[in-house]
């Protein structure tokens, strides 16, 4: 009996959340779990970025139902009977397709006809990107140009069980890839409810309008930075990486479940130490042993770098805009920036 109560106390704090981050922490009641019955659409998606467009863009004229419980890592969901239900009843089923599974598949099998993919909304990266780390050998790899070479550069390397599939689904990462989808998601709230549609426009420009602000902030704080080397866990941030011509470096085990090997962690300590890397970032939703591990084989500091697929107590912000803003002071100070 007690998975239940659990749940409703975590959607609970999801809307707390979410109602902080709109500033209107007044309504947040007892029942705020439950979709509002004025709503005029529901929602359904699996991962918070995605959650944030739809709650800023819809407002209380939509329901947003998030699959992922607060907390958790989204990549491995697994879907209750309920929540296929909840996929399938949706006014809109909103994904990107190859980061959860069980979401594709629910989608697939039960709102084929209400889906909006994000995968056919903007262009994704191809997968290899997204684990265009060094981990083995060739610590000096070219990374002062040519960054359109590393999908040849690594295609053959695939030995990770974070398999995306085809495509690096962690587009959030990039705000004008978010100005994208904010676009499209209020296209289709108002094709769904058309009475919504000027609201849904509205909202659409005001996220726009925050994501500039955000896009301008990466420009002129990663301007002019002393490293350009992001040590991080899971390869997530290949979107942040490229735009602004940083290299992400990945500690192996890109899956959390996966302990990278005795010999990756001496890859990575080497880089670290031959390329005076100060920082060694982990996430909020994994565990910090091997950052620490490097960390105290080479001086170097341990820092959150939020990948935003959720949002936590250690997450470094509370909403999207905060969470992005919160990375780039860590990014700035890690790698010096002006
Ligand atoms: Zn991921």
């Amino acid at each position: 009996m007690r998975t239940p109560i659990v749940r409703a106390a975590a959607l609970g704090a999801a809307t707390l959340m979410i109602a902080a981050g709109c500033g209107t922490d007044e309504e947040v009641t007892d029942d705020a779990a439950a979709p509002p019955a004025e709503a005029a659409l529901t929602l359904v998606t699996g991962v918070y970025p995605l959650e944030w467009l739809a709650q800023e863009i819809g407002g209380d004229s939509v329901a947003v139902v998030q699959l992922t419980e607060p907390g958790a890592e989204p990549h491995d969901l697994e879907l209750t009977g309920r929540q296929i239900a909840e996929v399938s009843e949706a006014d809109i089923a909103f994904y990107v397709e190859g980061l959860q599974p069980a979401v594709d598949e629910a989608v697939d099998q039960e709102a084929a006809e209400t889906a909006l993919n994000v995968a056919d909304i903007v262009e994704l990266r191809p997968a290899t990107g997204a684990h265009g780390h060094d981990e083995d050998d060739d610590h000096g790899h070219d990374h002062d140009h040519g960054h359109e070479d590393e999908d040849d550069e690594h295609a053959e390397e695939d030995g990770h069980d974070h398999d995306h599939g085809d495509y690096d689904p962690h587009f959030w990462l990039d705000v004008e890839l978010m100005t994208e989808t904010a676009e499209a998601l209020a296209e289709r709230m108002g094709e769904v409810n058309p009475d919504g549609a000027d609201q849904y426009q509205e909202g659409a420009e005001r996220v726009t309008a925050e994501l500039a602000t955000l896009g301008e902030a990466y420009e002129s704080g990663l301007a002019s930075c002393e490293h350009r080397e992001v040590v991080v866990g899971h390869t997530a941030f290949t979107y942040l990486t490229e735009q602004y011509g940083l290299e992400q470096i990945g500690v192996s085990g890109v899956d959390p479940d996966t302990e990278p090997s005795p010999a990756q962690i001496a890859a990575i300590t080497d880089i670290v130490n031959e390329r005076d890397i100060t920082t060694i970032f982990t996430e909020p939703l994994m565990p910090a042993a091997t950052a620490d591990t490097i960390a105290a084989e080479t001086g170097a500091q341990v820092e959150v770098l939020d990948p935003l697929e959720g949002v936590t107590d250690q997450s470094p912000g509370d909403d999207y805009p905060s969470i992005m803003l919160g990375n780039l002071d860590a990014l700035s100070t890690a790698l010096a920036c002006e």
